[in-house]
């Protein structure tokens, strides 16, 4: 898909287009035929939807906008429901499939309202228990079904049970877990630069010293790209490598940048979007150790935790976050980042976050005192 940016002042047909969508949505108020332009109560409704779906407000109708646009106007039963391999099919109606399948309890893995293999595995499994034919496909008569059944699991998350279960199972030995870590950018895209520094050689960097440390402790370790690689990846190439690796953890690491040098401090995002049942629980465990961690250890403005449905955490099997670390436009985040100490330091943080998320609560010590080698022998 060719990228997509309309703003403020813009007509066109594509303009009318969106201005429907939001129509059906319930946050502009046109009556067909609306106008074609992207004026003030277009940026209004677009910052509006994004705020609702996790997306970065802007007010802009960029690429990802636009696709969960699109995403937003399935219903469930509008069209067939099936495991796509190479290109799965996303839509409210898919979120709306997965909330289902876990009232009824079956296991859909993440509700993202991303059809991927395991929500292929829960239909197929629904299907067997009501008599149909299992082909992972949803069509009439499983809709069918879906209306029919009682759900058997009322209160909670049965989701995040799941996952927190399988977290348990996994045990808290750090040998045989998998981790992805995910520098930022790459290639022709630099990402932020400010004060001399730029985003993809400092988390590059970061990657690497990271990568060590997790190699000594028995992690397995993958990077979506090595040190001064000149290949670009978009998010959806990178959850793909994800998820091809089959990692427990994905760790995506990037720099901020705002035109107010004022503007400073570390945050952690993971996936979750403001619609109820749409958050990894994990993920948000995950991060917000992360950020406590690095937080104690260094002394970064701690901008806290926020869910997001940004691409890389969306289309990820497992739990994955992404680190924004400092502001590469402010002197002093800039002075820290250019520190190799520093970069040490939040390696280290990074890492031990890694261990806590297996370590079953109670046995989890204080933060910030938690070291390597202790890490070694657990
Ligand atoms: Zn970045």
């Amino acid at each position: 898909m060719t990228a997509v940016r309309y703003g403020l002042g813009d007509t066109g047909p594509a303009i009318a287009e969106i201005r429907t969508k939001l129509t059906l949505l319930g946050l502009l108020d046109d009556t067909a035929p609306g106008p074609s332009t992207f004026d003030h109560d277009v940026e209004h409704a677009v910052r509006q939807f994004q705020q609702e779906r996790g997306l970065t407000v802007t007010g802009v109708v960029d690429t990802t906008t636009y696709r969960v646009l699109d995403e937003a106007r399935w219903r469930l039963g509008d069209r067939l429901l099936s495991y796509v391999v190479a290109n799965p099919q996303a839509g409210d109606d898919v979120l709306a499939l997965q909330r289902r399948l876990c009232e009824l309890g079956f296991d859909v893995g993440q509700v993202d309202g991303v059809f991927g293999a395991r929500t292929g595995e829960a239909v197929r499994e629904l299907q067997r228990n009501v008599g149909l034919t299992p082909d992972g496909t949803c069509g009439p008569s499983t809709f069918k079904a879906l209306d029919r059944l009682a759900p058997i699991v009322t209160g909670g998350r049965p989701d995040s049970l799941r996952a927190s279960e399988a977290l348990r199972r996994a045990g808290k030995r750090l040998s045989g877990k998998v981790v992805v870590i995910d520098p930022g950018h790459g290639g022709d895209d630099s990402g932020n630069v400010g004060n001399g520094l730029d985003e993809a050689t400092v988390v590059e960097d970061l990657a690497t010293r990271i990568e060590g440390r997790l190699a000594a402790t028995g992690v397995q370790t993958y990077l979506t790209r090595g040190p001064g690689s000149d290949t670009e990846l978009d998010e959806h190439e990178r959850a793909r490598f994800a998820n091809e690796t089959g990692a427990n953890l994905v760790v995506s690491l990037h720099v901020d940048a705002h035109h107010n040098p004022i503007a400073s401090g570390v945050a952690t995002f993971y996936y979750g979007g403001n619609r109820p049942g749409t958050t990894s629980a994990i993920g948000e465990q995950f991060a917000g150790l992360i950020q406590r961690e690095i937080v104690a250890r260094t002394d970064l403005v701690d901008c806290r935790t926020h869910p997001k449905t940004w691409d890389l955490l969306r289309h990820t099997s497992m739990a994955a976050v992404r680190i924004e670390l400092g502001y590469i436009t402010n002197e002093s985040d800039a002075a820290r980042l250019a520190d190799a100490e520093f970069r040490d330091v939040v390696a280290e943080a990074i890492v031990v976050a890694v261990q806590r998320v297996y370590l079953p609560s109670g046995e989890d010590a204080p933060t910030g005192v938690l070291h390597l080698q202790d890490l070694a022998e657990a």
